[in-house]
């Protein structure tokens, strides 16, 4: 394998698609590389080319999740997102870019079966073992997804801008479909530079798990209020970081068996931070 290290994001787009992949922190491509889960030729190294660090409402898609922690002037939705994921030790290695493309937990997937995601005809979760799965956009896979900031960005309303474009957080994600198994927008020679973090008047980010540290959501659940509007979002619901139009939209939840009791917990949590953001904080 071939270990590259691009002076510009030009050259490491040139450098990206088959076979290659960007390596920022490494703590979610280096696993599914080593459980053969993903097949490389050429590493392009992205650190030294990808912006990092906090400059007003921007935020370089190379700074580390232990820095947004620590970031006081970030709306509190995206620290508190943040200051939940993962480990100490992986968030002072894990980017924030990285973390939105982060795959699926679904073990299934993580297995190697040949599911639906994979490319396979079936989802296997749906009959097997799925109590961390999806509740909403699960008609052809039930994996819910693990990044707790990207819930906070959707609410938030936060733009992406990438090699090609600019982009809003929503249009990143896509249900996958028949023919197109991905669930993000983009290509395989992109690369995300910049955040751009609009500043609510309260925002909060609530997280259930099944350990009170260094646990994926169950259920994640930000809310931000600008004005008289709140967006609230979720992690740990569907394929995809997911939007709630209203508290009442959690009525259209279509649970599996093993699933329902995310609702109850989305419920709660959606009232906690409805309550949250209605107190003057950031
Ligand atoms: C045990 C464990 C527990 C975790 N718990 C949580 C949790 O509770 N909540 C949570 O939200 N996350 C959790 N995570 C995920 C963790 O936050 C991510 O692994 C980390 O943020 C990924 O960042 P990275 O820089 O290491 O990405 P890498 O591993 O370097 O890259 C990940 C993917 O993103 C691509 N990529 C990286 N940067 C860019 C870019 N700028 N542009 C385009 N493509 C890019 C890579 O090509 C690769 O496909 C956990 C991870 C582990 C291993
Ligand atoms: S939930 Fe998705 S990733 Fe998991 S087995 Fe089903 S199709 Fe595969």
């Amino acid at each position: 394998m071939e270990l590259l290290r691009p002076s510009s994001p030009e050259d490491a787009t040139r450098a990206l698609g088959n076979g290659s992949r960007a390596l920022a922190g490494g703590t979610e491509l280096v696993p599914l590389m080593r459980d053969g889960l993903v097949r490389v030729d050429t590493l392009v190294y992205i650190s030294e080319v990808v912006p990092r660090g906090i400059d007003g409402t921007r935020i370089g898609a190379g700074t580390t999740l232990a820095e947004l922690e620590a970031a006081t002037q970030i709306p509190g939705a995206l620290r508190e997102a943040c200051t939940q994921a993962a480990s100490p030790q992986l968030r002072s290695m894990g980017t924030i870019g990285g973390n939105l493309l982060q795959a699926t937990r679904c073990w299934y997937w993580r297995l190697g079966f040949d599911c639906w995601l994979h490319g396979g005809d079936k989802c296997f979760a749906k009959d097997g073992a799925h109590r961390e799965h999806a509740v909403f956009g699960s008609e052809q896979c039930a994996s819910a997804h693990p990044s707790d900031p990207a819930a906070a960005l959707l609410a938030l309303g936060a733009t992406l801008r990438t090699t090609q474009r600019e982009l809003s957080i929503a249009d990143l994600y896509r249900l996958p479909t028949d023919d197109d198994r991905n669930v993000t927008t983009l290509a395989p020679d992109e690369l995300i530079l910049e955040l751009d973090v609009p500043s609510p008047d309260a925002s909060i980010y609530l997280k259930a798990m099944d350990r009170r540290k260094w646990a994926f959501p169950i259920v994640g659940v930000a809310a931000a209020r600008f004005g008289g509007e709140i967006r609230i979002a979720l992690a740990g619901v569907a394929p995809i970081p997911w939007t709630l139009d209203s508290p009442a939209a959690l009525e259209d939840a279509t649970p599996l068996p093993g699933t329902a009791y995310k609702v109850e917990i989305a419920r709660a949590l959606v009232r906690r931070a409805l309550e949250g953001v209605s107190a003057p904080t950031r």
